[in-house]
């Protein structure tokens, strides 16, 4: 008896996608042999998957945002496929693309090696705050939480490094949090607690938006009391000890710093992907692969990336719908062939959804943000995201894999010849 597995590295939004889409549409149209069964493993470093996309809400208090909310069991998400399914908490630490084996680090730090028939890269960014990330279990990002509540409550500065989308919406959630909500009319609170700055490397935030949302958007920041800093960069952001309550000067391009009692450097992101060959990376160190096929050329037979550790994608959620299908499906055309013997199916090819979309709520009642091109009102991005950061509307999905139920469809794509388009099949 052997086994042939899917191994996906990371187990998250894209990880866990992955995951799904291989146990509903691959596993079951593999070839039937006798002796060999199949099987789907994740290996994600904690036990639960969490909601990052509330985590701006999160920092401010738990009381609007529950963690409970925030962290939901992966491994029971795979029950109904209870057989074919392999959870392993741990970190992946070395890939052998010769061997087609995978270095794996569990908790405990026993090291073990999982070989593939196919390989998934989902492991995703870190951020430089330890806010945003988790990087071990929801214990530790909870007791991440629980010490930066104790400081926030007594914050009189605070600063935020970086305007993109993390930068202002912890800057909404934050200012209304210690300012207060302001009066239905008025433009800022009357008697603000904190004074707390948003520093944009740009001349304008959120890149992804138009001039006129950023403004808009920093008509809400004023409303609940931050300013934003344009056109200056964070030099260097220095905490004067390792107390928890130790002020960090934060020095700006313009020459002038800032002693703060609370910096979050929300400046960007970094790709989980040091454990990878150099080969396989790009110049941002993002997993390097075929942008229409998402197949990972350089990394030899059947290895794929999703997500936002991926060359292929300018990151997000939304873009993983569009993602996942192409590349799990061609995942399905290689293995077959390869466990078939058969000639390989047509390709499935990813299109880019580059229209301006990104949603940004600024405090609990307000927002700003497009979609698909158009401008959306603040009301609807209340009524869409700054509710409850999507929990609501996309949680169950993602967990029980019903967004994925449906494969799509798809117009075939010929197979082009190595070095072209496709090249790593087999
Ligand atoms: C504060 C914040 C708010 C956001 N809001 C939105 C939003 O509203 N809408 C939206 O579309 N996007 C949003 N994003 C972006 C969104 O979070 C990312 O697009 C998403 O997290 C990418 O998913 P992923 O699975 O590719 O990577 P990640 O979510 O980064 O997950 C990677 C997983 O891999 C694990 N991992 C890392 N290294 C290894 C290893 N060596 N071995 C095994 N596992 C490993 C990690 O622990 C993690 O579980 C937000 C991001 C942040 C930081």
């Amino acid at each position: 008896m052997s086994t042939e597995t899917i191994l996906i590295l990371g187990g998250s939004f894209a990880g866990m996608s992955a995951a799904h889409y291989a146990l509903m549409h691959i596993i079951p149209q593999l070839p039937k042999k006798d002796g060999i069964t199949y099987n789907v493993t994740v290996v994600n470093p904690s036990k639960d998957f969490y909601w990052r996309i509330a985590g701006p809400r999160v920092i401010a208090s738990k009381e609007l945002m529950p963690y409970n909310k925030l962290f939901y069991p992966i491994e029971p998400a795979f029950a109904y496929a209870k057989d074919k399914f392999t959870f392993v908490q741990g970190k992946a630490t070395h890939v052998d693309s010769a061997g087609q084996t995978v270095s794996v680090e569990s908790v405990s730090g026993e090291q073990k090696n999982i070989p593939y028939a196919a390989l998934v890269i989902a492991t995703g960014f870190s951020t430089p705050t330890p806010l945003f990330t988790q990087t071990t279990d929801r214990a530790a990002l909870e007791a991440t939480y629980d010490a930066f509540h104790t400081q926030l409550k007594h914050a009189k500065t605070v600063v935020i490094g970086g305007a993109g989308p993390v930068g202002v919406e912890a800057a909404g959630e934050i200012s209304e949090f210690l300012n207060g909500k302001p009066g239905f009319m008025a433009s800022a609170p009357k008697n603000p607690k904190a004074k707390v700055t948003v520093i944009s490397a740009e001349k304008k935030m959120l890149p992804v938006l138009r001039e006129s949302i950023s403004k808009q958007a920093e008509k809400f920041l004023k409303r609940v009391g931050a300013d934003v800093v344009y056109n200056t960069k964070v030099v260097s952001a220095t905490k004067a000890s390792e107390a928890e309550d130790a002020k960090t000067t934060v020095q700006l391009s313009d020459g002038k710093t800032i002693e703060a009692d609370i910096y979050i450097d929300a400046t960007g992101t970094r790709p989980n992907t040091n454990f990878l060959p150099k080969e396989w990376l790009d110049n941002r160190n993002r997993v390097s692969c075929n942008a229409k096929t998402l197949r990972v050329e350089a990394a030899g037979p059947r290895v794929y990336v999703v997500g936002d550790c991926g060359s292929y994608t300018r990151g997000g959620v939304m873009d993983q719908y569009d993602a996942i299908p192409v590349a799990m499906t061609n995942l399905r055309t290689d293995l077959v062939a390869h466990l078939s013997g058969q000639t390989p199916g047509p390709d499935r090819h990813y299109e880019a959804n580059l229209k301006e979309q990104q949603l940004v709520p600024i405090g609990s009642s307000k927002g700003v943000g497009a979609a698909n091109g158009m401008a959306l009102p603040s009301v609807m991005v209340w009524g869409i995201k700054g509710r409850d950061y999507l929990i609501g509307m996309l949680v169950e999905g993602h967990m029980n894999g019903k967004t994925y139920e449906k494969e799509g469809k798809w117009k075939p794509q010929p197979v082009v010849a190595a070095g072209q388009l496709g090249t790593s099949r087999g």
